[in-house]
């Protein structure tokens, strides 16, 4: 007798071959029934042997198509309906959707072979893709994830793709960017405006061109890359100059593993992250020299060829490891549109090979690392947004707009909480428009409508997510503080929404419950209960605002004004210039500074000391500068940094700095004390805290906890103690996990009406 039952599946289940799987698997246990995507995922009617429908479920769970990602899996019996046939049903429109939208996948093996052989009908076509691989987020315009709804519409397929697209059993049914070069999308190469060669050989000469020494503009994935020869001294340095990028390292894409592994040394845990679907940058210790890719920085950030088109380079022989960096001008978004990438890129590329194929929407390169702590990702971008990084306790739709360093926005739909692509500084006029397209670009595809929305955002008065908070109109608005949406980052990864904690939130700047600038922040509690600040940095003044946070030594001003005995700095071995000196007079006559507790600006005072007395090009870099040169000296004495009440004291740290300084001690000797000793206050702290509190868990967050030899020298520390440590691996520990932490907490504000939620503090702060 015939059973029958339906079949519901949940996660990352559309555009990934989900649907000719379970046809094929249906066939395979002769069972009959339809197959379909719906709004909240996939769903299945079966009917056959009850034995057939068993195996077909098990094998389900067992074994998924590769790039699926199941969350959720309901099976319940239902009345049979007598289906002569297994088919393919026309997707469903529903409400709301809630189904996951995939990632960007690297080329799978499959294709890749079929790309590079001469007899096949795809044979070095560079929009080569399947049901396993291939343009998922960055070509979806709406869901349900359709042909129709993605920005390969405008190409409709000739009879061979058709044929594959419409058979069940072939690997491209349902690929919905299916094409080939007879229907597809076509590469050229642009030079001083026009089309140069014919487009059989745009890869090729693409290659020649590198291989001189200029400078590309290669359109990806989800936006430009300048491209050239890393190992070419002179074009390296052309693309710093002509990017204005004075400093900031760039990333490279290296032909294979095993060039890899010649360029950085790799730990396991780092080669199978480079390996991972999401084909991220990974940063790991650098072996060969490449001047001028990552001044001043014992790591460089290496990733693998992830499209076809990368494929092709090196199959044509292109530089083995090339400069790949996102097509921008420094800080703004990645540039994706073509004309766009034509008119601000032309002063900086020789050359342009554009895709006719446009991307939906903008999605830079991921960044991560193998930390001492496992996993980081340092910026959470192509191969991981927007998939669903961790379930809240709501159904409400909640969106959070994140910080406007780094930032990214997090929309929470029946419960899943999607986080957005990175999207930069807000203070970039591009970056804020991707942000505003970011934000409608989710609402839309979840359609959730913003009067339904809980809207979360940073208690900073001036942040420019803040002034677009205030102009949507919404059904409430949350206000939670920066450094306790860093904390509760970490504990919403892992869906701890009671646990009790220690939070050590330590990052350059947030705006703190006093108007004050945070940044070395204490708190005891929980998600569901917010969190109290128990401990801090002792706090420091500092002068002229913004410019503070670009010069370290206006930073180190307020911070060495509370040092006793302080020398001439403006002397040898310091060489601090006139800016110090208006620095320390501003901060005299009171005069637009602002007391801040930031661990940031203790690293930039710290450096200045060291010698770093430069503006700093790119945030963190002083920061970087100091860690580098620590790593040149070997790990021996320890700066002291005390405990005094609740407040870290940097008066002795800085004192030892400077006196070391003047007795010529070596300055990596010095970074390594200084380093230590700020490793040695935060555990003589944390222990102290956690007894005091009663706490066993320790949660770190914020920018500062990317300085991977502070969390070499923490977990050392902390190894015989019995605390855990729990950081961030999903979402960036800098301010890019900010939204997911926010969100987190507007979840507990909305089931706990007696909260305050629109002062300028966390719910349940006090
Ligand atoms: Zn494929
Ligand atoms: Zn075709």
């Amino acid at each position: 007798m015939a059973s029958a039952c339906s079949i519901r599946v949940r996660g990352v289940v559309q555009g990934v071959g989900f649907r000719p799987f379970v046809y094929r698997l249906a066939s395979v246990h002769t069972l009959t029934g339809w197959v379909l995507n719906a709004e909240e995922g996939v769903e299945i009617h079966l009917e056959g042997s009850k034995q057939g429908l068993d195996e077909f479920v098990r094998e389900l769970k067992a074994k998924p198509p590769s790039a699926a990602t199941i969350a959720q899996i309901d099976v319940a019996p239902t009345h049979v309906a007598g289906f002569r046939e297994f088919t393919i049903r026309q997707s469903r429109k529903q409400q709301r959707p809630t189904v996951r939208v995939s990632p960007d996948l690297p080329v799978c093996d499959e294709c890749l072979r079929e790309l590079l052989d001469p007899a096949d009908p795809r044979y070095r076509y560079p929009y080569i893709n399947c049901t396993n691989c291939g343009p998922r987020y960055t070509v979806v315009t709406g869901l349900p994830y359709d042909r129709r709804n993605t920005t390969m519409r405008a190409w409709p397929l000739d009879p061979y793709c058709h044929k594959e697209y419409h058979d069940p059993g072939n690997r491209r049914f349902h690929a919905q960017p299916v094409a080939c070069p007879e229907c597809g999308p076509r590469f050229f190469l642009q030079q001083n405006g026009s089309i140069v060669g014919s487009e059989a050989d745009a890869i090729t000469r693409t290659v020649a061109l590198l291989h001189e020494g200029s400078i590309v503009a290669i359109k990806g994935l989800g936006g430009y890359h300048l491209a050239c020869d890393a190992r070419n001294r002179r074009a390296v340095v052309a693309l710093r100059e002509r990017k204005f990028r004075k400093e900031k390292p760039f990333a490279v894409m290296v032909r294979d593993q095993d060039i890899a592994r010649q360029v950085v040394s790799l730990s396991s845990e780092a080669e199978q992250i480079l390996l991972s679907a999401a084909r991220p940058i990974v940063l790991a210790p650098s072996k060969t020299d490449l001047p001028g890719v990552a001044p001043d920085n014992d790591e460089v950030g290496v990733m693998l060829p992830y499209t076809p088109l990368h494929h092709l380079f090196f199959a044509s022989g292109a530089p083995e490891v090339l400069v790949m960096t996102s097509a921008n001008r420094s800080s703004e978004p990645i540039t994706y549109e073509d004309k766009h990438a034509v008119e601000r890129l032309s002063g900086i590329a020789d050359a342009f090979l554009i895709g006719e194929r446009p991307i939906a929407r903008r999605v830079d390169d991921s960044v991560a690392t193998d930390g001492p702590y496992g996993r980081v990702i340092l910026r959470r971008s192509r191969g991981y947004a927007p998939g669903a990084v961790t379930t809240l306790p709501t159904r409400d739709p909640i969106l959070a707009l994140g910080s406007d360093l780094k930032n990214t926005v997090t929309l929470v739909v029946n419960g899943q909480a999607f986080v957005s692509q990175h999207i930069g500084d807000l203070d970039h006029y591009e970056a804020f428009v991707a942000f505003e397209q970011t934000v409608q670009d989710l609402l839309h595809m979840y359609e959730v409508s913003a009067a339904d929305l809980t809207l979360v955002r940073d208690a900073h008065p001036q942040f420019a997510s803040t002034r677009y908070a205030e102009g949507l109109i919404v059904a409430r608005t949350v206000v939670v503080q920066h450094h306790r949406a860093h904390v509760a980052s970490v504990l919403a990864e892992r869906g701890e929404w009671t646990k009790r904690v220690l939070g050590v939130s330590l990052d350059g700047t947030g705006y703190g419950d006093d108007g004050a600038i945070w940044g070395g922040e204490f708190f005891v509690g929980s998600v569901q209960r917010g969190f109290e600040r128990i401990g801090h940095l002792r706090s420091a003044m500092l002068a002229g605002g913004d410019a503070a946070t670009r010069w370290p030594i206006q930073a180190a001003a307020g911070f060495l004004a509370q040092v006793n005995g302080l020398p001439d700095l403006t002397d040898a071995p310091f060489h601090f210039s006139k800016r110090y000196h208006y620095a320390s007079q501003m901060l005299k006559q009171k005069v637009r500074s602002c007391a801040t507790t930031s661990m940031g600006r203790l690293f930039d005072a710290a450096a200045a000391l060291l010698g770093f007395v430069r503006e700093a090009t790119f945030e963190g870099q002083a920061a970087m500068w100091l860690e580098h040169m620590a790593r040149r000296a070997a790990k021996g004495d320890s700066y002291p940094f005390p405990l005094d009440g609740d407040k870290l004291d940097f008066r002795p740290l800085l004192a030892a700095v400077i006196a070391d300084r003047q007795r010529r001690r070596s300055p990596e000797q010095i970074a390594r004390a200084f380093q230590l000793g700020i490793a040695c206050g935060l555990h003589c702290a944390i222990t102290r805290f956690c007894d005091q509190f009663n706490v066993d868990t320790v949660a770190i967050s914020g920018g500062v906890f990317q300085n991977r030899l502070l969390l070499e020298d923490l977990k050392s520390l902390f190894a015989r103690d019995a605390l855990a440590i729990w950081t961030n691996h999903v979402v960036p520990p800098n301010d890019g996990g900010i939204s997911l932490g926010q969100a987190a907490f507007a979840v507990f504000a909305l089931v706990n009406n007696a909260m305050h939620l629109n002062k300028a503090r966390a719910p349940m702060s006090r």
